[in-house]
């Protein structure tokens, strides 16, 4: 069977890993969480009180503690940094609320891209971030692009954040979305964009399910004919 690679790029809190991870487990395919790499980087900065100006730095902790991905007992994936379990300390708010500033930086970028195409070498590949069907995998045979309100992102996150125990303000949360949005748009590498040949879909008042169906029956199409 022919195997592909699905790029699925969009907002912050557009549904993109959810759908992602449920298409991968459907296909049997690996999923990549870039984002998760971009937060990585960004913990290690914080955590060693760097800014922009020691991307040296931030680069040499990135390699001395190499980002790995694992699965936890309830089969939910788990994020390392060298053998640190990070997954719940990537997700808070001071690193959410950093990430737009490592990730706009170009070299920390060059590495993870480096990262990233390494391990969709291997095909059969589902990544979600803001420019994997820009930069990181220009020939992917599917690219999505996935929008809803800064209304209904919020609305979600704010659940999320709520089952794993993290404290937020709507409103505030609703804030920090749109200023992510604005800066991951207007970097100037590779900026949260669509691919000419993306498909946008807006998932406003969609559900999971829907979503997970409209992608899927488009990624089993393309694999059938392969
Ligand atoms: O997807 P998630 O919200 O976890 O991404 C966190 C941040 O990482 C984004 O706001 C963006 O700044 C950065 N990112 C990126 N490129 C990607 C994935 C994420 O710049 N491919």
């Amino acid at each position: 069977m022919k195997s592909i690679q699905i790029a699925i790029d969009g907002p912050a809190s557009s549904g993109k890993s959810t759908v992602a991870k449920i298409i991968a487990k459907n296909l049997g395919y690996t999923y990549l969480d870039t984002g998760a790499m971009y937060r990585c980087a960004t913990y290690l900065a914080l955590q060693n009180d760097l800014k922009d100006k020691d991307v040296e730095a931030i680069l040499t902790l990135l390699s001395e503690s190499p980002i790995s991905f694992g699965r936890a007992e309830d089969g939910s994936q788990t994020v390392f940094l060298g053998d640190q379990d990070v997954t719940l300390a990537i997700r808070q708010n001071d690193v959410t609320n950093n990430v737009s500033w490592v990730a706009a930086l170009p070299e920390i970028r060059q590495e993870l891209v480096n990262q990233q195409r390494r391990i969709a070498s291997k095909g059969a590949i589902i990544m979600d971030g803001r420019d994997i069907g820009t930069v990181v995998l220009p020939d992917a045979e599917l690219k999505i692009f996935l929008i809803a309100s800064v209304e209904e992102r919020a609305e979600r996150r704010f659940k999320e954040n709520q089952e794993k125990g993290i404290e937020t303000d709507f409103e505030t949360l609703k804030e920090e979305i749109a200023a992510r949005d604005y800066k991951d748009s207007h970097r100037k590498v590779s900026p949260l964009k669509a691919a000419d040949d993306a498909i946008t879909f807006d998932t406003t008042g969609v559900d999971i399910q829907g979503v997970v169906k409209f992608i899927q029956e488009k990624a089993e199409k393309i694999i059938d004919r392969g």
